[in-house]
């Protein structure tokens, strides 16, 4: 009788073993990169290879034709522009190529996707995301934000820790040198939204700017020079929300020729998917309906939560906005227009504690839980 027990414990115990691990499955895990840019690159590489193959594999066929070409010519030029100005992050990308075992031309082309994207039927293209920030709290400067991109599969957890750079610690897809959910160990975060615009340009791509940003710059004030000494994409715009340890906070416009800076209002800040100051205004491209039905509704949202929102529970507050739904709703389900996109997920980004929670599944954060990382900790 009690030798039954005993194994009644034991098949617990392993049932419970079991649960954990199936539950740590289906979460992030900060994976850490340091050393050399080489170094980080190959280790990238090699733990995410599946991934990258996968990526390879679903993107890359749809650039055919003319649009092929033109993404030849659009991947040569910024690797050229990346040699001039990062060429730590092209050995880093080299170092990608290598880890996983791909052709360091797929990966280039990977890396330029982000300004000429392709979309598989699988994945329909999505332009969302909305972010906030209370410049002061109880927990101090604090954003929540939404990446509405649709229940991709790509998405991972990074804390890169480069040789005489910051280190930072985000959620982008595998490829992304860097992207715009991170907060590095000053506690610079930050976050956004992309935008239609009309104009066109020849900058780098996102995701190498954001890397770069978050390794050089301390505070929203050096990110704000940086980004005028930067040319940012090629046909997309964004709005970069910026917040810092000391409370300051800023929205910048960026399109790929034009830039304007929108500073904070009732303590706070918010952006979603067009551009709001007067400068960047005829800019945007996004249909009249398009902003007055599914972008402006979110800014109206969230400036009602601006003014109202609970800055002694700002946690509990922002969870509650970033799970909302209806008309301003951040939540998106996949639904009929005006909702098209789904969201993936959720982070709250906390600049002075240099911590991050992450809603968890990926997918709509009103059916998430939000976990919380503290990557700078001891
Ligand atoms: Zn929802």
């Amino acid at each position: 009788m009690a030798k039954r027990r005993l194994d009644l414990a034991k098949v617990l115990i392993v049932l419970e073993v079991q649960t954990s691990f199936t539950v740590a499955g289906l979460s992030f895990f900060p994976v850490e990169f340091e050393g050399s840019p080489w170094d980080i690159g190959f280790k990238r590489g090699r733990l995410f290879r599946d991934i990258l193959a996968s990526i390879r594999e679903m993107y890359l066929p749809q650039y055919v034709g003319e649009k092929m070409l033109e993404h030849k010519r659009l991947t040569e030029r910024t690797v050229k522009d990346m040699e001039n100005l990062f060429p730590e992050l092209v050995e880093e990308l080299k170092g990608v190529a290598a880890g996983s075992g791909l052709d360091e031309e797929d990966i280039f082309m990977i890396n330029a996707w982000w300004e000429n994207p392709v979309w598989p039927s699988r994945f329909p293209p999505n332009t969302g995301c909305s972010a906030v920030a209370f410049t002061e709290s109880s927990l101090g400067p604090i954003m929540g934000q939404t990446l509405d991109i649709g229940r991709n599969p790509y998405w991972v957890m990074v804390h890169v820790k480069p040789r005489g750079g910051y280190s930072f610690f985000g959620t982008l897809r595998a490829d992304m040198l860097g992207g715009a959910r991170c907060i590095n160990e000053k506690g610079l975060s930050m976050g956004g939204g992309t935008v239609s615009v009309k104009d066109r340009g020849d900058g780098l791509p996102r995701p190498v700017v954001f890397r770069a940003l978050m390794e050089r710059c301390a505070t929203v004030d050096e990110a704000i020079e940086f980004l005028r000494e930067m040319k940012v994409s090629v046909k997309v715009g964004t709005n970069l929300l910026l917040l810092d340890a000391s409370g300051n906070a800023a929205v910048v416009e960026k399109s790929p020729t034009k830039m304007a800076v929108r500073w904070q209002e009732d303590d706070g800040i918010c952006a979603t998917n067009h551009f709001l100051t007067e400068e960047m205004k005829h800019l945007n491209a996004g249909s009249a309906e398009m902003i007055e039905r599914y972008s402006q509704p979110r800014i109206e949202r969230l400036k009602l939560f601006l003014r109202e929102g609970d800055r002694e529970k700002p946690i509990t507050a922002l969870k509650r906005v970033l799970r909302s739904h209806g008309l301003g709703g951040l939540c998106y389900h996949g639904d009929e227009w005006p909702w098209p996109t789904t969201t993936q997920l959720a982070n709250i980004l906390l600049s002075r504690e240099r911590e991050m929670y992450v809603s968890l599944p990926m997918g709509p954060p009103c059916m998430g839980h939000f976990i919380r990382y503290r990557p700078f900790s001891p």
